[in-house]
């Protein structure tokens, strides 16, 4: 079996997997199982000309960090001022600068030249999301021949709207350098292939699969899971300050909506509160018997984009308080500051709904997490936009317009209401499929594709 490289723009520290994400744990997994190189971002701003090496059994982890410059151009500028907002269909926040474009294919130029001398000629090479599309296409013009994959974590727009984009071309041509390109749903590849066919000389051989030029060039949807088990196991371990939360809202016979989020204009978040406020107004009956609590930490600050969202939020949340709220009621607790993980999967649990509206998301792992939270017996009710790529496969969950308040603020109410019945029918299909299309699988399903393995070890199958 062929060692795996994996890049991606943050390593991870794979001396405390136990820590970071599912995704990271099941990538951390798959690269001690076979062996290999981690590559990526340390996530240090600084100058050096040599990467860190370090070697953790039989994983070299190899991390280097971002110069003052192409911190600014690089990861703020292109990679999250104008890729970010085009991928998730947000042609009004995209901030173009030639200079931010020159950094992308700069830093990106400078990985493949450090990340050659890792690789070994059998290798089979997996670099992940949209800080890297051109990583390949400079492996293989310092003669790399490994087969490579990418996976893009976020949505792929249609064609009209990565037109807008000035470099749009090149974009496309360094995805073609790849042999295998993974996007979340049906629709990214939909976008994707219709770029292809209508804008490329990438000839179409047969159902997601390109000739282009000698070589072929897969396209295919692997919908990202969440490591269901572990998950779903922190759930059932309520920290302390959790379940004396949990008892005193039993008390008060109170129900308890949740979003978590990164705090993020893709999210939606302004149009879930003004949800929320509607129901609140449209249903006085549920005064003191239901609170929202929205967790959304700042990420990315010093992108302008971000600047005004936590303002808008505090306004919005200060307003519903205002108007609603009573010396003994709080209808919002906004919360700024990151959960860990435990916390978050017995908050899950203690919601009668999870509230995961984004305008546009890859997948949205919160949904999945939401679901593998709750209790069985007495589950809780997700509501989930249709624009989230989780939408594509939990169609149980109550499935909204995250741009219609009164939609969300209806289903919101039905969620609160929904008969214990009809809860467990919906989330018992939920669960079947978050708990079958887990990370474990996403990540064998890539592998696979790409064609890497034919003796692929027992736990990994
Ligand atoms: P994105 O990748 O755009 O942030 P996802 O929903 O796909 O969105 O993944 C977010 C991940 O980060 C989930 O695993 C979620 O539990 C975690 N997360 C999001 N917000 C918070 C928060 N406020 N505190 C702790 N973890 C969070």
């Amino acid at each position: 079996m062929s060692r795996l490289v994996i890049a991606s723009n943050r390593v991870a520290d794979l001396r405390q997997t136990t820590q970071t994400g599912g995704l990271a744990v099941a990538l951390a997994d798959a690269v001690r199982e076979r062996g290999g190189v981690w590559f990526g971002w340390d996530g240090e701003i600084g100058e050096v000309d040599e990467p860190e090496v370090d070697q953790i059994d039989n994983v070299t982890r190899v991390a280097l960090p971002l110069s003052e410059d192409d911190y600014t151009n690089y990861y703020l500028g292109y990679a999250n001022s104008v890729l970010w907002p085009l991928f998730h269909y947000r042609l009004d926040l995209i901030d173009y600068r030639p200079a931010f474009f020159e950094g992308y294919r700069r830093v990106n130029r400078m990985f493949a030249r450090h990340l050659a001398q890792f690789l070994k000629p059998d290798d089979c090479i997996w670099i992940h999301d949209y800080h890297l599309i051109p990583l390949a296409g400079y492996l293989r013009e310092l003669g790399c021949r490994q087969r490579m994959g990418f996976f893009l974590h976020i949505p792929f727009p249609p064609s009209d709207l990565l037109e807008a984009s000035p470099n749009h071309a090149e974009l496309v041509d360094w995805l073609l350098q790849y042999d295998l390109v993974g996007l979340q749903t049906h629709t990214d590849v939909g976008n994707l292939t219709r770029y292809l066919e209508d804008h490329t000389p990438a000839v179409p051989v047969r159902e997601g699969r390109f000739l282009f030029g000698e070589r072929t060039v897969s396209v295919e949807r692997f919908p990202i899971g969440i490591d269901f088990e572990i998950f779903e196991q922190m759930a059932q371990r309520a920290p302390d300050d959790v379940a004396v939360d949990v008892l005193r809202r039993k008390v008060l016979g109170q129900k308890q909506i949740i979003g978590v989020d990164r705090l993020d204009y893709s999210k939606g978040l302004p149009e879930r509160l003004r949800a929320y406020g509607r129901m609140l107004a449209q249903h006085p009956e549920l005064e003191k018997s239901v609170s929202f609590l929205q967790i959304a930490p700042l990420t990315r600050g010093d992108v302008d984009a971000y600047a005004n969202i936590r303002l808008e939020l505090e306004a919005l949340a200060g307003s519903i308080n205002g108007q609603f709220g009573d010396f003994n009621w709080t209808p919002i607790r906004h919360i700024h500051r990151p959960v860990p993980r435990e916390k978050l999967a017995s908050l899950f649990r203690a919601s009668h709904v999870g509230f995961v509206t984004p305008l546009r998301d890859g997948m949205n792992l919160v949904a999945k997490e939401y679901v593998a939270a709750q209790d069985p017996a007495d589950p809780g009710m997700l509501v989930l936009s249709q624009f989230a790529g989780a939408a594509e496969e939990m169609v149980e969950a109550l499935v909204v317009n995250p741009y219609d308040v009164d939609e969300m603020s209806r289903r919101l109410h039905q969620a609160l209401v929904m008969p214990r019945d009809e809860r467990r029918r919906r989330h018992e299909a939920l669960m079947e499929k978050v708990m079958r299309h887990d990370a474990k699988a996403w990540l064998t399903a890539f592998l696979e594709a790409l064609g890497d393995l034919a003796d692929k070890p027992a736990d990994l199958s």
